[in-house]
């Protein structure tokens, strides 16, 4: 017992790690995740949590000339000798977030390298400075939630070198895979150079026993994925990257919990980007942004012609190639599509191709646009997500927010995410295909253009996704359940 509150009511210490966050820095999809969820976790009802975040002050943060607040420094040994840490601290919407500088963590570079050895020291070194923040913070964390490779070493630190430390005795250690490919290898000299030894563990493979993503999913009492069907797929050899068959061992230890959206800034009722607003009771204000985007990208402008679009990073992940080439196995059928996306410059030059071979009815964009993003959500009738795999993805969730109906491959968040369409509409949001071909994907598109003639069903549809609880708080209520049950 500590003072009076029952332990079970007690306030939860949390420090949650990442590479990147909201509004700070953003490369990628943690970014998102990092941002967003420890406010919503702190703003849960459910429970008293201090929460706080911690990343690295990388140079593109430095550039913005925030109101930090300096709090002093501490040293980070390795057999190299001692680097200092500089901590930073700064308040987001109520959000303690501490920002750590360092020669060691590289300060000047990237926020990641494309040189894995440089990329490896700068996260090895980070994970260690994030275990030394909390005694240089003097703060006893009941839970230290890393997130990815990048500060997975934190965990394992915590579970081997500081294993003795009375401080941590306390602490609980939780991973959260977002996206399993990414591991860290080429980190092994710098874990070297700060004393970090290989783990024993003999169900992880040779490569893995001196690699970040490894070692925190060795060290963690709960490794999190960011769907439960990306939870499930890991333990496969398809999605486990070489780690399945260690994951399996840990397979009590692992679960789902999928992301959510930022529910502000994605909404059809208020969304600024848009030239009319609607609701799911108002939908027929949909059919305004629909035409604004046909006159604008020069299609026929026709309510009746059902209007695609794809948005995303053009990356072999995204199965690009699998819609683009489906599409052209649909040609007879009437519709349009606006693609938008930058990436990979051969998907790229696919998708422009295939728009050169139709330029009435086919649009490729290959720029980052947010503002068109937000206008092709609202204004499309159907979102093409072909995914080879996709751990959580937040499209298909905006899409659904904005009566837009996914056509989707059936894999982690999206199966998650995604009610298929079986004929029956009281849950139905979408439609998944199963296999990651051309042909299956054009099957699954099929079922979508033919629903789309069907208007009572098809609003139905719509108005089922637009029901769905895509909230981070909803997302945050089960992190805390998992954090309540992980005290010590
Ligand atoms: P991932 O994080 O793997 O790229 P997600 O579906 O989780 O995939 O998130 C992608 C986000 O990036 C979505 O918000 C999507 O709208 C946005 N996005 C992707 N490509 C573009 C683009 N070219 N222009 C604007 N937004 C984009």
């Amino acid at each position: 017992m500590r003072g009076s509150m029952p332990e079970k009511n007690r306030r939860i210490n949390v420090l949650f790690a990442a590479a990147e966050a909201e509004p700070f820095i953003k490369v990628g999809g943690l970014g998102d995740v990092a941002g967003a969820l420890p406010i919503a976790i702190q703003k849960s009802a459910t429970h008293a949590i201090d929460i706080r975040l911690v990343i690295p002050f990388h140079a593109a943060i430095k550039e913005k000339q925030l109101p930090i607040e300096f709090l002093g420094s501490f040293a980070i040994n390795s057999v190299a000798g001692t680097s200092e840490c500089l901590v930073y601290s700064i308040t987001n919407e109520g959000l303690t977030v501490y920002l750590l500088d360092s020669e060691a963590i590289n300060h000047k570079s990237p926020v990641y390298h494309a040189n894995p050895v440089e990329d490896g020291r700068k996260y090895a070194f980070f994970s260690i400075a994030c275990v030394e923040l909390v005694k240089f913070l003097d703060w006893k964390v009941d839970i230290f939630h890393s997130n990815d490779w990048h500060t997975a070493v934190a965990i394992y630190a915590l579970a081997t070198n500081y294993k003795d430390d009375p401080f941590f005795h306390n602490t609980a250690k939780i991973i959260s895979v977002h996206n399993m490919p990414f591991n860290g290898y080429g980190a092994q000299p710098a874990l070297t150079e700060l004393g970090i030894a290989p783990s024993n563990d003999s169900n992880l493979p040779e490569w893995a026993k001196l690699t970040p993503l490894p070692l925190g999913l060795v060290a963690a009492d709960k490794i999190i994925a960011v769907s439960e069907g990306y939870a499930k797929e890991i333990l496969t050899p398809e999605f486990g990257c070489g780690l399945d068959e260690f994951l399996i061992t840990r397979s009590e230890r692992i679960i789902g919990i999928v992301n959510g959206i930022d529910t502000q800034i994605w909404d059809p009722a208020t969304d600024p980007y848009l030239v009319q607003n609607y609701s799911r009771n108002n939908l027929g204000a949909k059919a305004n942004n629909k035409a604004e985007l046909q006159k604008t990208y020069g299609l026929e402008i026709n309510q009746g012609i059902p209007l695609l679009t794809l948005i995303s990073r053009m990356d072999n992940q995204k199965g690009i190639d699998i819609a683009l080439r489906g599409l052209n196995r649909v040609i007879n059928e009437d519709w349009q599509a606006i693609i938008l996306g930058t990436g990979n410059p051969q998907i790229e030059k696919m998708a422009i191709d295939l728009a050169k071979m139709y330029p009435d009815r086919i649009k490729t964009i290959t720029k980052f646009d947010p503002a068109l993003s937000h206008q092709l959500y609202a204004g499309a009738d159907i979102f093409l997500m072909p995914s080879r795999y996709e751990p959580c993805g937040i499209s298909q969730m905006i899409s659904m927010r904005y009566g837009t109906i996914p056509v989707a491959r059936a894999t982690g968040g999206l199966e998650d995410t995604i009610t298929h369409y079986r004929g029956n509409t009281d849950e139905a949001t979408g439609f998944l295909f199963k296999h990651k071909y051309p042909s299956a994907f054009a099957n699954g598109l099929l079922r979508a253009l033919n629903t789309y003639k069907n208007k009572p069903i098809w609003i139905k549809l719509q108005q089922n996704g637009m029901d769905k609880d895509f909230s981070w708080q909803h997302s945050a209520n089960a992190y805390v359940e998992v954090y309540k049950s992980l005290l010590k």
